[in-house]
């Protein structure tokens, strides 16, 4: 199968686009449609490469909307754990399709999950046509039995999901160092090293978790998951906001990454954000992710980009702090080899995006319309593995998706 855009802005110029099995295969102001190209007329529309969501769960948009402005603790034992105690796999499926229904309206073509029924998950990723690094939640309340026992049940999900089709990693989801035991933490690492496989943890959202791990442990969460043998470059740590000078370059030295959430970091006041100046200096790998949307409230990457680039400025008390480029290639997951994103290159997989020539883009620099101005809205096109699943704002299937998802939610009591 082929495809051909023509007439698209790119790099102050039109161009053509040519993708066959799902590669780009030819990119440049002369490139023109061959006979049997499926085309896309782009005249108006601006060519751009998709966003790569670092950390989200992503079936929680079943939760959007349940239980706001709550406390982190009160929020989890009140709401969302006796909620998703009822989760069924038919839940997670549709959550997660409503979730890539979202993402590919609003420009992200590749996300990093962690949740309950990975297989699930990775069912509904390859169903909705996009990419994600998979996981199931792995959780044994610091209890080594618990996690021995579980051990079984990880490694058969692990398969499920590799087994799930195009476009899915699969990866394992330990919750957080204060969730899961050292030994189930040095077996997961273990796994994932002989299977070479991404790891995705929480880390060091909260200033509570670095002082419970300096307490239990005598050292910093960065530190300890190290001496577990947990941090090498297909390692992936969200948050980051409590990381120490040290830490990130411990971090840096072993090649992880971390995936700053800094929507989910405001609304869940955990005071602070990723040092990023920091993590620069150190040459930390870094992703952008939005985290659950019940912790965002949406999926939304374009946002988040001036999220990102708006908090580390004013942390910093620099303007000059993450120039929107930088965000935007950060967001585009350019800046870290286990987020990987693609960029618009002949011999890259055929990710892209068409957007409207939109107010917000209409004039100035497009680098700042992107990163400062634009939101999720702009998308009018979303291209994956050279298949269109948005053309002028419609997705296929989506009133199906929205009233699947509705019925999910009623019936866990959420809507
Ligand atoms: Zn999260």
């Amino acid at each position: 199968m082929s495809l051909a855009v023509t007439n698209a802005a790119f790099d102050g110029q039109l161009v053509g686009l040519r993708v066959e099995d799902g590669a780009i295969a030819e990119l440049g102001s002369s490139v023109e449609p061959e006979p049997g190209d499926e085309v896309i007329d782009a005249t108006g529309l601006l060519l751009a490469p998709p966003m790569v969501n670092g950390h989200t769960h992503a079936a929680m948009t079943l939760f959007r909307g349940f239980g706001d402005d709550m406390a982190l603790m009160e929020w989890l034992e009140q709401k969302i754990w006796p909620a998703e105690a009822k989760l069924r796999p038919d839940d997670v499926y549709w959550g997660t399709r409503l979730a890539c229904l979202e993402m590919i309206r609003s420009g992200t073509t590749k996300f990093l999950d962690m949740y309950w029924h990975g297989a699930e998950v990775a069912r509904a990723v390859v169903d909705s046509g996009v990419r994600a690094v998979v996981s199931s939640v792995m959780i044994d309340q610091l209890d080594p039995a618990k996690g021995e026992a579980a051990r079984p049940e990880m490694l058969e999900a692990l398969e499920r999901i590799a087994e799930a089709g195009v476009g899915i990693t699969p990866s394992l989801g330990p919750h957080a160092i204060y969730t899961v035991s050292p030994e189930s933490l040095f077996w997961i690492a273990e796994t994932a090293a002989e299977r070479e496989i991404p790891v995705q943890i929480h880390l060091s959202e909260t200033e509570q978790e670095v002082t419970e791990c300096i307490e239990a442990h005598g050292k910093r969460p960065a530190a300890y998951l190290d001496e577990l043998g947990f941090l090498g470059p297909r390692t992936v740590l969200a948050h980051g906001v409590w990381l120490d000078e040290d830490e990130l370059g411990l971090v840096a030295e072993r090649g992880a990454t971390v995936v700053t959430n800094p929507a989910a970091n405001m609304k869940l006041a955990v005071g602070g954000f990723l040092p990023y100046p920091q993590a620069a200096r150190a040459g930390v790998a870094l992703g952008l992710g939005t985290d659950g949307v019940s912790s965002n409230s949406n999926l939304d990457m374009f946002e988040e980009v001036k999220f990102l680039a708006l908090v580390q400025k004013h942390s910093s008390g620099d303007p000059a702090t993450l120039p929107a480029e930088d965000a935007i290639a950060i967001a585009r997951g350019l800046r870290s080899e286990v987020v990987r994103g693609t960029p618009l290159e002949p011999g890259q997989p055929a990710d892209f995006l068409l957007l409207a020539n939109a107010p917000e883009l209409s004039l100035g620099d497009l680098a700042a319309g992107v990163g400062y101005a634009a939101s999720g809205a702009v998308v009018d096109t979303t291209v994956v593995n050279g298949r269109a699943l948005m053309r002028g704002g419609r997705v296929e299937g989506e009133d199906e998706i929205l009233g699947r998802a509705l019925e999910r939610a009623r019936r866990l009591g959420l809507a």
